[in-house]
């Protein structure tokens, strides 16, 4: 096995400004150690078997089933041939796996399946794995900063994990910085796919293929009419109710806009299913580095994962300046303002009028207002992004949002209220991991 023979490529990897993603596909064998998914292919959607998915992003399912759920599927129609998708090209690496060169990539699977950290800073996400039956196998997603790049391909180089492996789809910038590096050190050539056509394959992939992938936020209760006739206005609290979104309606209409936010933030329109039918339109430099960057700064916080907490007990409004904090509370004038008093007028601002900034505020204040700033900015962009295309549809992704309760029920909330409930802001449970999927998807050719 040890022949030195191509055996294609298994990885698809990201290399962002902050983080690293890799995603690992799993040719199903008896042997291996397949892991169980709460997704689905979209398939079995015809089987009306839809999955429900853990409520909160952050938690994985607490009992997971113990066979793979995509199992006895042999009665179902074969993949539908509507898309133009990389997907097709995959069949290719099924022919190569055929010839199995499978000792070698038994080597990798089993230190990688075996282990949920890696090095420094390197984190696999099982709840997210996931078995796809039209490709024959299963995605597997880890992550780690950048930064430590260098450590992650010795890990790979010590444990001889890289054997007959010659190529890798990647991405993102760091497919350029560090490709020699990778080839040098492992003998992995890298295949350079374009960044926005990588997260677009990516999406269209998991929207496309797997059932519990979509989900928005809804208010905990619907609106009903109040004596006055009018209806209950719903307060941000209320917006928390996470629901699936999978109809068949959001998966074929175009355009819809994406926004990915990483360490900066990109909006793009993409309008068919096409490798080349999308546009990035616009961007913000106000993104996830951004938020992690000022925190740094203002908290004592070591780690993203401890300022998001952090932020989640602050009060924003003891930085914000509101609408009320300048108008005053008289309904009168608010009504011809045409703006609730509890809004936000100017992030920070209330600090621009105290004797002195900092009475009465704490770190986690500070860090509540950043993620605040930082999400109404993107939201804000967005929405009219969304008008200015008439789309209904805006996804947002990149791993700012990871494990971040508090700016995706705010992105929802704020996109639903700006746009008077016409467009709806969607998230995607591979939300960090798109880009580097498309690049194995696009590397497969
Ligand atoms: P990029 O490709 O630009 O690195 P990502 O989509 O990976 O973008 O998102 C990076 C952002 O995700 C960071 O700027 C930060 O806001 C957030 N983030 C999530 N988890 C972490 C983490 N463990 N370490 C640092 N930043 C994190």
């Amino acid at each position: 096995t040890k022949n030195n023979v191509d055996i294609g490529s298994i990885f698809g990897l990201d290399v962002g400004g902050t983080l690293s993603k890799l995603v690992y596909f799993e040719k199903s064998s008896p042997h291996s150690n397949s892991h169980t998914s709460p997704f689905l292919d979209s398939r079995r959607r015809q089987n009306s078997d839809i999955p429900t998915f853990p409520t909160s992003p952050q938690t994985s399912p607490k009992n997971p089933p113990s066979e793979p759920r995509s199992k006895d599927t042999s009665n179902l129609p074969p993949p539908s041939p509507t898309h133009n998708h990389p997907l097709k090209r995959i069949n290719s690496l099924n022919s190569l796996h055929r010839h199995s060169h499978r000792a070698a990539l038994d080597e990798f699977y089993k230190f990688a399946n075996e282990h949920n950290t890696f090095g420094q800073s390197g984190i696999k996400e099982p709840h997210l794995s996931f078995q796809s039956r039209s490709l024959g196998g299963s995605f597997h997603f880890i992550h780690f900063e950048t930064r430590h790049m260098p450590s992650a391909i010795d890990l790979i180089s010590e444990n001889g994990l890289a054997q007959n492996i010659k190529n890798m789809g990647c991405t993102g910038g760091g497919a350029h910085k560090y490709s020699e590096m990778w080839r040098s050190r492992v003998n992995i050539n890298m295949i350079k796919q374009a960044e926005m056509a990588s997260l677009v394959a990516g999406i269209e992939f998991v929207l496309k293929s797997l059932v519990g992938e979509c989900f928005t936020f809804k208010p905990q209760r619907s609106p009903v009419t109040s004596s006055s006739s009018s209806p209950r206005k719903i307060t941000e609290e209320e917006w928390s109710r996470k629901v699936q979104r999978d109809s068949i309606r959001d998966r074929t209409t175009y355009p819809y806009i994406v926004v990915s936010i990483g360490t900066g933030v990109s909006f793009i329109r993409v309008d068919g299913p096409g490798p080349s039918q999308f546009e990035r339109v616009t961007g913000s430099t106000i993104g996830g580095g951004t938020y992690w960057g000022l925190c740094r700064l203002l908290t004592d916080c070591e780690t993203f994962s401890d300022v998001l907490q952090l932020a989640e007990m602050g009060d924003s409004g003891k930085v914000d300046m509101l609408v009320k904090d300048i108008y005053g509370t008289n309904p009168e004038a608010l009504r011809k303002l045409k703006l609730p008093g509890n809004i936000v007028a100017s992030s920070f601002g209330k600090l621009a009028t105290k004797n002195n900034p900092s009475d009465g505020i704490d770190q986690k204040d500070l860090a509540r207002a950043i993620l605040m700033m930082t999400t109404n900015n993107i939201a804000h962009i967005a929405y009219l992004t969304a008008r200015l295309y008439k789309t209904s549809r805006i996804y947002f992704i990149g791993n700012f949002l990871r494990h971040n309760n508090v700016s995706c029920q705010r992105l929802s909330y704020s996109i639903d209220y700006w746009s008077n409930g016409t467009v709806e802001g969607l998230f995607l449970e591979h939300e960090g991991y798109l880009g580097a999927l498309g690049a194995f998807l696009l590397g497969q050719e």
